[in-house]
């Protein structure tokens, strides 16, 4: 019994087998759960231990220590574990007024703002969500009006980088209240079927308790946390560092282009390719909890923003040759991860009649059962990039990664943090999901892996 509650909720897309023979191994399979419940146990406990005040520590160090680790230890030697908690800043006001003001005109957005009509991938319960594509529209208002307040002279987003050891601490505590709320709306008030619970409340709240949580019928709140919320804020502190620097320096250093300008080319992307986001992992497969959402709502915005924090303070001269070739390997890298989810999408949308590099795909017709004991169909892309490696497309996004810290040149190892973390998320990432393709689709994923056999890097992994 311990075990089984230990287990993820059942999250996967569909199963092979579920009833005839429903052995541990493949449950935890079916789950997407490759972990024992000791590893899924000491993961949350140490991300809730963690995490806020890693995001504290990383802001304080980038802000307030030149982002020099060797920095910051010398100033826990001197004032130990009390000096750390009396630098971790209060939430204040003008924090809450920034977070609010921020979500409520996003939530605007995505509410108001017009979208073709768009069908998610069937959920495991059967159900096709609904979305409406308005996040390049979203993006691009949203920049522009940012850009347009400080312009006028209406808001100066240098505040928001005075403010963001408050804003953090704000996010930190806002987004775990937020995380509970979603916990009992998915335990009193489920939006659809594909929810329940594991019947173990620690990792009910940590993994979720609903694939598609919903306000009303239209507002998607995990399109919010991820798309709207953490992505957006990406892109939005992206340019208030910049401006931070134009404000105290007087000029917006190359180092600090290049990693904006690549950033901003990645974000413009993904929201590019919202509606292709809208059938992975993050939204298809994973529940709206902790895990995802806080992460989304605190996590992007501290860590995967703290490149360009590092920046600030750093307006390093790469001079014109060096940032050239930062900036086009980095777009290089963007484009190929780019192009890997579009050669997916293309594949499934035209049901392989198309052209992956000039020529008729090589595939494979797999099929499988939902857990509702539907027979489907679906088809696995063997040639083009996933032909390569059965995840290729994380190699360039790790580069990217790479490239985008790259600028602040290697004085201190902090900005490069992001690109650690990233490296080892995807690489888990990528076996989380052979394991649960491998229960979805049984020997039509072992034929895959005989043809593609490695699962990340060719030739390595
Ligand atoms: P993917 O887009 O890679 O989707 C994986 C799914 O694709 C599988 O579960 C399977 O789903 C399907 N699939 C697997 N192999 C094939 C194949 N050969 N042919 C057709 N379909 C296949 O998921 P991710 O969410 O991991 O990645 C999406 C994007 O997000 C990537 O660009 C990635 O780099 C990026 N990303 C960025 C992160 C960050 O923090 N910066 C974190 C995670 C991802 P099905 O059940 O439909 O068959």
């Amino acid at each position: 019994m311990a075990k089984k509650q230990a287990t993820k909720p059942n999250n996967g897309s569909a199963t092979v087998n579920r009833s005839s023979n429903g052995t541990e191994k493949k449950k935890k399979e079916e789950d997407g759960n490759i972990h024992s419940p000791l590893v899924a146990y000491s993961s949350m406990l140490s991300l809730l231990t963690f995490c806020p005040p890693f995001v504290i520590f990383l802001w304080y160090t980038m802000v307030h220590k030149d982002g020099s680790v060797a920095e910051f230890w010398d100033f826990c030697k001197q004032n130990g574990f009390q000096g750390f908690l009396r630098i971790w800043p209060k939430p204040t006001l003008v924090a809450w007024k920034i977070i609010a003001s921020y979500a409520g005109f996003e939530a605007a957005l995505q509410l108001l703002l017009p979208g073709e009509r768009v069908e998610g991938p069937v959920s495991p319960k059967g159900n096709i969500p609904i979305y409406k594509a308005n996040g390049v529209i979203a993006y691009l208002v949203t920049l522009v009006t940012y850009i347009a307040i400080w312009w006028l002279g209406l808001f100066n987003p240098a505040i928001v980088y005075d403010h963001l050891g408050e804003i953090f601490s704000s996010l930190i505590i806002g987004s775990f209240i937020f995380c509970i709320l979603l916990y009992i709306k998915g335990l009193v008030a489920p939006s659809s079927t594909d929810s329940g619970s594991s019947g173990n409340v620690i990792i009910d709240f940590y993994w979720g308790m609903e694939l598609y949580p919903r306000i009303g019928k239209s507002f998607d709140i995990k399109v919010f946390t991820n798309c709207r919320f953490g992505m957006m804020s990406w892109a939005v502190l992206v340019v208030t560092y910049c401006i931070k620097q134009y404000e105290e320096y007087g000029i917006i250093a190359d180092s600090m282009l290049v990693s904006s300008i690549l950033m901003l080319v990645y974000i413009t992307k993904f929201f590019w390719w919202e509606s292709g986001y809208w059938s992975t992992m993050d939204i298809a497969h994973d529940r709206a909890g902790f895990y995802i959402c806080w992460g989304c709502l605190v996590w992007v915005p501290s860590v995967y923003t703290s490149p360009a924090m590092y920046l600030v303070r750093h307006p390093i001269n790469l001079g014109l040759q060096l940032s050239l070739a930062v900036l086009v390997a980095g777009i290089v890298c963007i484009f190929i991860n780019y192009d890997c989810d579009r050669q997916r999408q293309l594949f499934r949308k035209t049901n392989g009649n198309c052209l992956i590099w000039g020529q008729p795909p090589s595939k494979i017709e797999a099929q499988y059962e939902t857990t509702n004991g539907e027979k489907k169909r679906s088809l696995l892309l063997t040639s083009g990039w996933w032909g390569i490696s059965r995840h290729f497309h994380y190699v360039p996004e790790i580069l990217a990664a790479f490239f985008w810290t790259l600028p602040g040149l290697f004085n201190n190892f902090l900005p490069y943090f992001y690109v650690i973390f990233l490296t080892i998320l995807l690489f888990d990432r990528a076996q989380r999901d052979d394991q649960r393709c491998r229960a979805k689709y049984g020997k039509y994923w072992d034929m895959y892996c005989k043809q593609v056999p490695y699962r990340v890097l060719p030739g390595v992994y």
